[in-house]
């Protein structure tokens, strides 16, 4: 079991997508090891009812669901059965995604090229969406949007055209979304779970000659969400955070954080950012 410091989430109820394996599936289990109940959804139905059966296995509480994170009936359905069968959903983890394309633009299937904008950006918006209405009217609420550094780097060339774009866009819709959350008492937060060894990193064969020293492990990331989630970080809200960074001294820094703009997306220009 994965030390989170006690069962701080014990009553709460929190849905991962993408859930069924790799970060996801990390973030479930430190989620219930923390005491939340949880709801696991992706489309393999074995992957989401393994997770869920882990979870429940070692004393926790958990279903998994089949949605596909792209079709707005299918988010709104599960989202609804969640509720049902759990209670409202106070932690929300966008998880789900996929790496998409990696071919040069004009040698790429436009409709692939868009479907991961789709799963990796629409998924976040439809599953907000779908559980903001009762986090706003209960005034509480964390939702934590899987981003990567990948649409925060300057494009080296080389692919990663969609899932980059997408991630980029992931982090202003972090930060608008918090904008307009914050008077509600609901937080935000994209995070970036580092190099992590999984199906989609296995699949790129780019990542072949990583050293092992600059992967982490997918426990980083599920810490960084128990950590948010058991309200950490509300000075940080909508901003970007690396499970490398230092979640305390971010803390301790967070006025100037706030005032420079800094862990977001910013313009970088000749004598400045763009305010
Ligand atoms: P995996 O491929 O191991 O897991 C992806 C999960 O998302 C699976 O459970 C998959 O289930 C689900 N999923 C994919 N498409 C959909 C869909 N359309 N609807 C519902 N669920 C879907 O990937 P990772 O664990 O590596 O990635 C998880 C997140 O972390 C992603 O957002 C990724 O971009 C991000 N990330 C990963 C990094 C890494 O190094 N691994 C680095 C930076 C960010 P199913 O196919 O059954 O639907």
């Amino acid at each position: 079991m994965l030390d989170t410091g006690g069962t701080p989430l014990s009553g709460q109820v929190a849905l991962v997508t993408g859930g069924g394996r790799g970060i996801g599936r990390a973030i479930a289990l430190a989620l219930a090891d923390a005491g939340a109940a949880i709801a696991v959804i992706a489309r393999s139905q074995t992957d989401v009812a393994e997770t869920a059966a882990a979870i429940n296995a070692r004393g926790g509480r958990a279903i998994g669901l089949t949605a596909d994170v792209t079709d707005r009936m299918g988010v709104e359905a599960s989202a609804a059965e969640v509720e049902r069968l759990l209670g409202p959903v106070d932690i929300l983890v966008s998880n789900a995604g996929i790496a998409g394309s990696v071919l040069p633009l004009w040698e790429a299937d436009p409709d692939e090229w868009w479907r991961t904008i789709e799963v990796n950006l629409r998924g976040p918006m439809l599953f907000a969406r779908a559980v903001l209405p009762s986090m706003v009217r209960r005034r509480s609420g964390t939702i934590v949007n899987v981003g990567s550094y990948a649409g925060i780097r300057a494009a080296t060339g080389g692919g990663f055209g969609p899932y980059a774009t997408s991630k980029a866009a992931l982090v202003r819709f972090t930060d608008t979304l918090a904008a307009s959350t914050q008077e509600h008492n609901v937080r935000v937060f994209t995070i970036s779970p580092g190099l992590v060894h999984t199906a989609m990193t296995e699949a790129i064969d780019l990542f072949r000659s990583v050293p092992e020293s600059e992967w982490s492990p997918p426990q980083a990331a599920a810490s960084l969400v128990v950590r948010l989630a058991a309200n950490a970080g509300t000075a940080l809200n909508g901003k970007f955070i690396h499970v490398d960074d230092d979640l305390d001294e971010l803390l301790r820094e967070a006025e100037r954080i706030k005032v420079e703009g800094l862990y977001t997306l910013r313009l970088l220009k000749l004598g400045g950012a763009v305010e």
